[in-house]
């Protein structure tokens, strides 16, 4: 059997996604919840079934096996999943389907992110300066600053793909260090 598309896969969860609340119009990742904004969003409210169905091809998902080919898992939709990269590389290897939904119930990015954040705020000692780290996120001058550096960090770095936490983190920490001077 072929794989199926990324859409056939969405179909035949579409109840059980709905069930975990999951909008059909804005595609997540299954595991993490993770999502790309507004990117895949579908706004409109007429939007047809195919429509909707359609649009999971375009999403920067992968189709997953639960039990993997190596155990006899089938590419069958009752079988795959569509997850994030992330998620794909972490998913445990198991012959248990009860067990890969157990630990997909566990997932959730944005409680990682702020782990992850908070971690980065530690490392460069600004966990007990967070009103003033706030003040910044909110300040949207402030803000614009902070991306264009971040973006010129980003074009430095190797192959420059990604932005990461610690870079936004290193140079809200310039900010701040900088504006404690100005004082
Ligand atoms: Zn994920």
């Amino acid at each position: 059997m072929a794989t199926p598309s990324k859409s056939k896969v969405f179909e035949d969860w579409m109840e059980w996604l709905n069930r975990r609340g999951l909008d059909w119009g804005e595609p997540c990742c299954w595991a993490c919840g993770r999502h790309w904004g507004e990117k895949y969003c579908i706004d409109n409210p007429q939007a047809s079934r195919e429509e909707i169905i359609d649009n999971w091809n375009n999403v920067p998902l992968q189709i997953c096996h639960i039990i993997p080919r190596q155990f006899g898992g089938e590419d069958d939709p009752i079988n795959l999943f569509l997850m994030c990269s992330d998620c794909h590389d972490k998913a445990p290897n198991t012959r248990s389907r009860e067990a890969f939904l157990e630990w997909v119930e566990k997932q959730d990015y944005y409680a990682d992110l702020g782990e992850r954040l908070e971690r980065e705020l530690k490392n460069f000692g600004l966990d007990a300066r967070l009103e003033e780290v706030n003040a910044i996120m909110v300040d949207e001058q402030l803000k614009k600053e902070l991306l264009r550096s971040v973006g010129l960090h980003m074009n430095q770095a190797r192959g420059g793909s990604q932005i990461t936490l610690s870079s936004i983190v290193a140079v809200l920490a310039e900010k701040l260090n900088s504006k404690l001077t100005e004082y």
